[in-house]
Formats: structure tokens, C-alpha cells, sequence
């Protein structure tokens, strides 16, 4: 590798690392210019749209359409997402939005209940399908190359950026697209957290490794920050520049250091300790019970049921209204009784 991906500088330090699915050897490089944390050698464009369209859920789920329990699990990713960008300011009313890799369609149903008038692109052929079939949500089966024009006023990537293998063409593309004023957001894995596994940072499929500020750098031409929540991975919404600065807005040496030193400090003591990672056993242990009581439930149902949840959980005179209702129901048999 002579030059990074995003900014172009050719100051790069390299070293190996290991794929956490495959165990296969990476070259993986941090770039002294932006700080992006990048693998050194990518697949070809042409090898990757054939991977996306067809192999990548196969080797990540081992699945050609979504299981039950994965479905649950993106039910609630979508309501944690719908609520994150509801704590940016973004309201749905009359808005369209564009989930980008949009997988089996639950976002894209889920944010249509928010309010949203919502549509996704979605590469794979049999998770598109499953989406146009369960939800009867507009997914279509394609990358975002192949975007047409038609405007949005939102455009939702959760856990794509990092995939994506020109990430300014893919910015300068949604620029394109999106209103007046609209949002991006985005949600990344965030190479500076301390809860992920060792084990589990480097995979083949995640050609960059986002930190706040070098995410914050592969947008900056084109949009500024909104909200940005970096709890363990990163969330970030933007908002759409009127026009795009002349170049992109690089972090500062001590940012990119910071990356340098979060680097330095992975590893199994500070996934237990600091990281937490002690406590995911049995959150694990936890989730399979959850799971195993989803049944036989339609992929609709499944998604409607965490919906119903959000909602009871969004009323905060919830305890009020049932002990005010208790108290009704009570006076009403009294004076039934008398
Ligand atoms: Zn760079």
C-alpha cells in the first residue's frame, strides 16, 4: 500500500492482524495523515459487488434470508437507531429517508411506523427479496453506485461506512441526493472502544476502521456534525453543507495519537477489565432464553411486538395512568356494589 484511501498521504505505519471469522492473516495500516485505520490491500471493486450480491450474509449468518432471532436482534438495533436519531433533532414528519444496506428490511419497516416515508438499497439478492416480502417495504436489490437521483431528506447507513471501499465517492453521492439540509447518519464500529473482544476488532469485510474524528474527516467536504454518541460504536448525524468545502478537514496530530495509543492498548486485559467483558457471558446466556420464547412468530409479528414495547416504554405517565385506571376501575365497583 503507498498512499491511504481517503486522504491520500503516503505516511503510513503497517502491521498484521487477524481475521475473527477466518483467523486468515490482514495487513492493516494506520494512516499518519487522517488517522484512518485501514486494511493495506482491498479486494477489487468487481470481487466485492460479487461478495456483497451474494456471499456475505451466507458467511456472517450462515443464512441466505434472516432467522427469527436475527430479526428480534434488528428490531431492536432499529429502535435504538430510531431513538438515536430522534436525540439528534431529526423528525420524521413528512420526511424520506434511505436506509442504505438496508439487509432484511426492519429498519425500513420499523422507521415507516416512526413516520418516516422510508425506502432502502439493499446489495443482497435474498435479504432484498425477504424485505420486499415480509415488510412490503421498497427495497431495492442494488449498491449504492447504481443510486439514481430521486431526492431524499434522510439517508441511514447502520454498520455499512466501513464496508465500502470509496468512501468520499460514496459521501459525495448521498450529498448529491439528499434535500436542502438533510441528514446523514451513520453508525460504525468505533475502533477506539474498549468492549469489543479481542478477538473480535479485524474482519475481512471491514476494509476501514472508523474512529470519531477519521469518520468525522471522510464526511467533513460535504457535511458538518449534528449528534454524535461514541458509548461502544460510533453514531454520527450530519447535516448537509449548502456547499462543499474545497477539501476534506483533517483531525489534528493528537487526535490521530489518540488512535495510535487506543491501538497500543487493545487486548485481553482491557476487554475484561475496562471493557466490561466479564458481564457479556451472561448478558449472552440471557439473550438465548429471550430468544428461544420468540416461537413460531412471523417476521412481522416479531418486529411489531418490539415496536409495541418502544412505545409503552415512551410513555412516562405510564405508572400514573395504570394506578389512575386501577383507581377508576375500583370506584366503579363500588358504586356498582351499592
Ligand atoms: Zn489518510
Amino acid at each position: 500500500m503507498s498512499s491511504c484511501r481517503l486522504c491520500n498521504s503516503s505516511f503510513i505505519q503497517s502491521w498484521t492482524a487477524q481475521d475473527a471469522k477466518s483467523g486468515e492473516t490482514l495487513s492493516m495500516a494506520l494512516c499518519g495523515g487522517c488517522g484512518l485505520v485501514q486494511q493495506a490491500v482491498l479486494p477489487t471493486d468487481e470481487a466485492l459487488k460479487i461478495y456483497y450480491s451474494h456471499n456475505y450474509r451466507e458467511d456472517y449468518k450462515s443464512t441466505h434470508q434472516p432467522k427469527a432471532k436475527y430479526v428480534y436482534r434488528a428490531g431492536q438495533s432499529a429502535r435504538d437507531r430510531l431513538a438515536f436519531i430522534e436525540r439528534a433533532g431529526i423528525n420524521p414528519q413528512d420526511k424520506r429517508l434511505l436506509d442504505i444496506g438496508a439487509g432484511g428490511g426492519e429498519f425500513c419497516y420499523m422507521a415507516g411506523k416512526a413516520g418516516f416515508g422510508a425506502a432502502g438499497i439493499e446489495p443482497h439478492v435474498g435479504y432484498s427479496d425477504y424485505a420486499r416480502q415480509q415488510y412490503d417495504v421498497a427495497v431495492r436489490t442494488c449498491g449504492i453506485e447504481e443510486l439514481g437521483h430521486s431526492e431524499v431528506d434522510v439517508v441511514t447507513m447502520f454498520h455499512v461506512f466501513e464496508h465500502l471501499a470509496h468512501p468520499t465517492d460514496a459521501v459525495k453521492k448521498i450529498w448529491s441526493v439528499l434535500s436542502e439540509q438533510g441528514n446523514l447518519v451513520i453508525e460504525v464500529p468505533n475502533i477506539h472502544q474498549s468492549d469489543a473482544s479481542p478477538h473480535n476488532i479485524y474482519f475481512k469485510a471491514h476494509l476501514f476502521y472508523y474512529s470519531r474524528f477519521s469518520l468525522m474527516a471522510a464526511v467533513s467536504q460535504y457535511f458538518e456534525l449534528v449528534a454524535l454518541e461514541d458509548n461502544n460504536n460510533l453514531f454520527m448525524a450530519f447535516r448537509k453543507r449548502a456547499q462543499p468545502l474545497q477539501s476534506m478537514v483533517l483531525p489534528s496530530a493528537a487526535q490521530i495519537m489518540q488512535t495510535q495509543i487506543r491501538l497500543n492498548q487493545k487486548g485481553w486485559t482491557e476487554y475484561l477489565v475496562e471493557g466490561g467483558g466479564w458481564k457479556k457471558v451472561f448478558l449472552r446466556a440471557a439473550k438465548t432464553v429471550g430468544e428461544s420464547r420468540l416461537g413460531k412468530l412471523p417476521a412481522r409479528g416479531i418486529l411489531d411486538k418490539v415496536w409495541e414495547k418502544r412505545q409503552k416504554q415512551k410513555q412516562p405517565s405510564w405508572l400514573w395512568l395504570s394506578t389512575g385506571g386501577g383507581l377508576i376501575v375500583a370506584m366503579e365497583l363500588c358504586l356498582n356494589l351499592f
